[in-house]
């Protein structure tokens, strides 16, 4: 069941707590009820209609689930888009979802007056026309959420209550949450990532979740390594980001943490106090999940997802977590690698490998053979919003979703080469992999940043270039990049063209849009 149907078990319990306040569930519960009350006062209506529309941007606090849940108690379909998106994104987005409201969250009062607001009975509380175990309530659809605009325009996925449902309860269950767990939220709220694998799963098992209004890496540091007054001295003991996250966390250490006492203390804490970390969103750089573990003594736990598809294949909570990888798919996650289409026999598609979370078969002779991943399960969306053309491009007719993204079994682990699209560089014959090639030039020291990138050569179609960012603003050549290449890797996968710039452009999931790279750098 979605959360907020099922939330009296939990009343008693802490839910949120920001701005150093706390909200129990109940609480929680209550606002949200008052706020659905609210809407249903200004539209004049008792409920939205089937698939009606309400776009917020979000706030990084209670607020946030106060809105989704007010909107969800109305039958209504949220759309959480970026506190800080520029107007003409804004405008995107308002014209491709169409809302019938737009809720300006941050002008909702932090803390609702209980007194003067209309007493809510909260067991009648389920106002709209639902039954608490009305199945059909899985189908509806919950969010639309955007992706996160790398490769394109952000795209709407409709995700419906059941496919949150599902994603959450694969983490719930591979990543051994539990109602004991406390979870520090950095991340932005229109992405799946802060969505549902932080702020949602918390709710759904009755956690607690701090929020922190925006990423900042001594605060973090300062949550990662303090109990929390409010919750008698506990202290948080598991947190989730995306790889700059951490790399932006360790070069605060780097610089500002000094001396040993206080490194041995964040060691200790983190050690003894913190159950669980995870890296996602994006490839985790090998030299960024080592340091992490000299400093934390926490081997990072790094998993794959999509919007589309919530969260697919990740690393074991128990067992080996191998650098460059992904693991294996999560429970009701079924997986196939598929053959390129230039390699390709016949119409539709050859499988590679095809897999779930107990079980890989390896088509014989293609040990090794990269190939694009499909995913099929109740956590796949269910449609791109207003694209029908792009849906059903995106699905195979036996309801595989084709991810884009290029991978490997090996190892008894899948592993993520890249994006099909701008990842697999094709140059004289060769199919380079541009993420292998940063995993290596960033365990150069000095180099802090890299994107590797395809860009176009008349002889060999096209060579590979890598735009790097040095420490303190220092510059590399590529005399100097292929000498420090020569011995990791093959000489087709040197880079042929190096620019070192300032700062990488990373959007709000800390990715790169590698086409714009390509564009504005080398065009
Ligand atoms: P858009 O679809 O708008 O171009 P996007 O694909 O970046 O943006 P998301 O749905 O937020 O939008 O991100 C999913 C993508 O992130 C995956 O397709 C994959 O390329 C990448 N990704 C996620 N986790 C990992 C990981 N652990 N390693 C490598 N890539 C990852
Ligand atoms: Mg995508």
């Amino acid at each position: 069941l979605p959360t907020f149907l099922n939330v009296e078990k939990d009343f008693g319990r802490t839910a949120i707590i920001d701005f150093e306040k706390s909200l129990k569930y109940e609480d929680l519960f209550r606002e949200s009820e008052i706020v659905a009350r609210k809407i249903q006062n200004l539209c004049g209506c008792k409920s939205f209609d089937e698939n009606e529309r309400v776009l917020f941007q979000s706030v990084n606090d209670r607020r946030y689930t106060v809105i989704t849940w007010a909107i969800w108690m109305l039958g209504g379909v949220c759309v959480p888009i970026s506190k800080s998106c520029s107007n003409s994104d804004l405008e995107y987005f308002v014209q491709d979802v169409e809302p019938s409201i737009i809720f300006e969250s941050s002008l909702l009062p932090f803390q609702l007056d209980y007194d003067t607001a209309v007493e809510v009975d909260i067991k009648e509380g389920n106002f709209i026309n639902h039954s608490k175990t009305d199945v059909k309530y899985q189908n509806k659809p919950a969010m639309i959420v955007y992706t996160s605009g790398t490769t394109d325009r952000p795209k709407g996925v409709v995700l419906t209550h059941g496919n949150l449902c599902s994603q959450m309860s694969g983490m719930i269950q591979s990543w051994g949450w539990t109602n004991q767990d406390r979870i520090l939220h950095t991340l932005p709220l229109h992405h799946v990532h802060g969505i549902v694998n932080v702020l949602m799963t918390s709710l759904q098992v009755g956690a607690l979740c701090y929020m922190l209004p925006q990423f900042d890496a001594k605060q973090v540091w300062r949550c990662l390594t303090e109990p929390l007054p409010q919750l008698g001295g506990e202290h948080i003991n598991v947190f989730m980001g995306v790889p700059t996250m951490y790399a932006k966390l360790i070069q605060y250490y780097n610089k500002h943490i000094t001396d040993t006492q206080t490194r041995d203390h964040i060691k200790h804490v983190c050690q003894s106090k913190i159950r669980l970390m995870v890296s996602g969103s994006a490839a985790l750089p090998e030299p960024v999940m080592t340091r992490w573990e000299e400093i934390t003594g926490h081997r990072l736990l790094e998993r794959y997802g999509m919007t589309e598809i919530g969260m697919a294949l990740s690393n074991p909570l128990h067992g080996p977590r191998i650098p460059g990888s992904v693991g294996l798919p999560f429970p009701n996650v079924e997986v196939c690698i598929v053959k390129k289409q230039e390699e390709r026999s016949e119409k539709g598609y050859e499988v590679i490998v095809q897999g779930d979370s107990s079980h890989t078969t390896v088509t014989p002779e293609c040990d090794n053979m990269i190939g694009e991943l499909y995913v099929r399960g109740p956590n796949v969306f269910s449609e791109y919003w207003n694209k029908p053309h792009a849906t059903h491009k995106s699905f195979t007719t036996d309801g595989y979703f084709k991810t884009g993204d290029s991978v490997v079994f090996g190892d008894e682990v899948y592993k993520i080469v890249g994006r099909t699209s701008v990842d697999i560089i094709k140059s004289g014959g060769y199919k380079i992999g541009a993420l292998e090639i940063e995993r290596h030039i960033l365990s150069h020291p000095n180099i802090t940043d890299c994107a590797v990138v395809g860009v176009p050569d008349e002889i060999w179609g096209q060579k590979v270039a890598t735009v790097l960012v040095v420490a303190d603003q220092g510059k590399m050549s590529v005399d100097e990049i292929k000498d420090f290449c020569k011995d990791k890797m093959s000489p087709y996968q040197i880079p042929k063209v190096v620019l070192c710039v300032e700062v990488m452009p990373r959007n709000a999931m800390g990715k790169v849009n590698k086409k714009e790279l390509v564009k504005d750098l080398f065009s």
